[in-house]
């Protein structure tokens, strides 16, 4: 018993003399992270900080919910490629928001199967990339006990390979959803935080449904219903959470994703369109808080009336005099400067990424097949990997 507590002491001094170590080399961000402590409205102020929950986003809204912008986020996970990628040009074909900019989505783009020189085309047209990781993972465990240094080269790879062979600027990349939703507590923001993100879109909520919960940072204590743990308990400052606001299929079931719906409506598109009228109008008929359609393209395969639905669906919205339809980072800005009326001043202007596009046969070093990947302007020399992100041939 003696032996046992005396090595649990010289551990506990072998351990904090690490972590004194640690803090004398430390920059501000590589701090241990603290707890996070019960929301103090008065010290979290916007734009870097607001607090969980179902207050408005300004005090001054109070009784002029009606006059809230409805943001509605439309956003696709994983591969760009000629799959899917004519779904998106028919999708957001032709629709323009009341303020005569665009209508845009945001892609969370993962590595394998994507064909760059088309995430450049998006890019180029005014929709937000975003971050889905370079493997995938292989299950849900691989990111459940992913610690913060592989959630960095997965996400941080990915940035790399955005830049390098999609030409998306960096400072263009801003959000992050985890595959499978599946976080690891505290890990997850930290990575994001330290990679220099704005935000991570990975965390469904069901009960903050009805009113709905509002996006926030992560500085204090998140209120916000824990579903597919471990939910972050420390103060990651300035870092935002956009929560998935589930919706409900016929059977009266949550559903974070629209394909991850059980009992989706009949085959059929009014009926489909009035179940997504039904789910937007908590929100529209509440308290506006963002709307979100959150998606694979593979699901417009699933029906033969699906991909109509939705369109016949933003075709609608796309009519209302207050509906928005834009990216997960806009709407971020837009909780950080709220106001009643017109969400935003003025369009985001479209980015200039010229490619050139290189198709290229490319050996995956991990198993010797050869992979087919289109970049632009010029090919790497193996298929790019975690760990390999450029493809670079020095590594082997
Ligand atoms: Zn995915």
């Amino acid at each position: 018993m003696i032996d046992k507590t005396t090595s649990i002491l010289f551990l506990l001094i072998a351990s904090s003399a690490v972590l004194v170590q640690c803090e004398e080399n430390a920059t501000d961000s590589f701090l241990p992270l603290k707890k996070a402590e019960h929301c103090d409205i008065e010290q979290c102020q916007l734009p870097n900080c607001r607090c969980s929950g179902l207050r408005l986003p300004s005090t001054d809204f109070k009784g002029h919910e009606k006059e809230i912008p409805q943001l509605i986020t439309v956003t696709f996970d994983d591969a760009v490629n000629v799959v899917n990628y004519d779904y998106y040009q028919k999708l957001f074909d032709g629709l323009v928001n009341p303020d005569n900019c665009s209508a845009r989505g945001t892609f969370y783009v993962s590595h394998e199967y994507t064909d760059y020189t088309l995430v450049n085309a998006l890019y180029q047209q005014g929709h937000e990339i975003a971050l889905h990781s370079v493997t995938h993972g292989t299950g849900t465990d691989y990111w459940r006990d992913a610690d913060v240094e592989r959630l960095m080269a997965e996400f941080g790879e990915q940035i790399e390979m955005l830049v390098k062979f999609a030409k998306v600027n960096r400072k263009h990349i801003r959000g992050m959803r985890l595959p499978f939703l599946q976080i690891s507590g505290n890990n997850t923001y930290e990575a994001g935080k330290r990679l220099g993100l704005l935000y991570d879109s990975s965390w469904p909520t069901q009960r903050y449904t009805s009113p709905a919960m509002w996006p926030y940072t992560l500085d204090y204590r998140s209120r916000q219903d824990c579903q597919i743990g471990p939910c972050p308990n420390a103060a990651i400052p300035g870092f935002w959470v956009s929560p998935m606001v589930s919706w409900f299929d016929t059977a009266g079931y949550s559903c974070a994703m629209i394909d991850g719906c059980i009992y989706p409506p009949k085959d059929d598109v009014d009926a489909m369109f009035n179940w997504m009228m039904e789910n937007f109008k908590r929100h529209y008929d509440g308290n506006r808080t963002p709307f979100g359609m959150y998606l694979h393209a593979a699901w417009f395969q699933r029906g033969r009336h699906y991909f109509e639905a939705f369109r016949k669906f933003l075709l609608h919205v796309n009519t209302l005099p207050d509906v928005y339809l834009t990216t997960v980072s806009r709407v971020i800005h837009y909780m950080k400067h709220p106001n009643l009326g017109k969400p935003f001043m003025g369009c985001p202007k479209k980015p200039q990424a010229t490619c050139i596009k290189r198709n290229c046969g490319l050996r995956k070093m991990e198993t010797g097949e050869i992979r087919y990947m289109n970049v632009c302007d010029s090919c790497p020399s193996v298929y790019p990997w975690l760990g390999n992100p450029l493809g670079r041939n020095e590594y082997y």
